[in-house]
C-alpha cells in the first residue's frame, strides 16, 4: 500500500528548517540531551512535526523520563509514524519516522511505563508545540446557578 507522501528535494529542507532541525529529521541526528525546548515541557497540547505540521504526539502521553529527551508512551495515532530497525550505529534499536514526509524523529524503546511499555525517545527540534487544553476545548462557557 502507497501513502502520499510530502516528497522535497533536500535543498527545499534546508531552507524550511534551522541547521539543528536539518540534521536531526532529514540526516537522523540526535540532539544533546536536556538541550531541547520541550524536555521540560508538560503543558497541555499537541506535538507535530516540524517539517509537515503533522499531529504525532499528545500531551498526555508524555512523560518525564529523566533521559534529557521528550518522552511519550505512544503516539497520537499508529498511522501517524513508522517503527524501523535501526542497526546503523551499533546495538539494534527502532527507530521512528513521521509517516507523512519520513523526517527521523528518534527511536523507541521498551522500557516505558505500563500499558503500552513504549518509551518514544524523541528530540525536541523535531517537534513543534502547539499549547491548547483538548478537555476545555468544546466545553459550553455558558454557566447558569439555580437559585
Ligand atoms: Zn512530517
Amino acid at each position: 500500500m502507497e501513502r502520499e507522501r510530502v516528497d522535497c528535494p533536500d535543498d527545499r529542507w534546508r531552507e524550511r528548517l534551522t541547521d539543528a532541525q536539518y540534521r536531526v529529521t532529514r540526516c537522523g541526528a540526535t540532539e544533546p540531551p536536556f538541550s531541547g525546548e520541550h524536555c521540560e515541557n508538560f503543558r497541555p497540547g499537541t506535538y507535530r512535526c516540524v517539517c509537515c505540521g503533522e499531529t504525532l504526539f499528545l500531551s498526555d502521553a508524555k512523560f518525564d523520563s529523566g533521559t534529557g529527551w521528550p518522552s511519550f508512551c505512544r503516539p497520537a495515532d499508529q498511522s501517524r509514524v513508522v517503527c524501523e530497525r535501526d542497526d546503523t550505529f551499533g546495538p539494534p534499536c527502532v527507530e521512528v519516522r513521521c509517516a507523512e514526509c519520513d523526517a527521523h524523529l528518534g527511536h523507541v524503546f521498551r522500557d516505558g511505563p505500563a500499558p503500552t511499555g513504549l518509551r518514544f525517545c524523541i528530540n525536541s527540534v523535531a517537534l513543534t508545540f502547539e499549547e491548547g487544553d483538548s478537555a476545555t476545548l468544546g466545553e459550553d462557557t455558558g454557566t447558569s446557578e439555580a437559585g
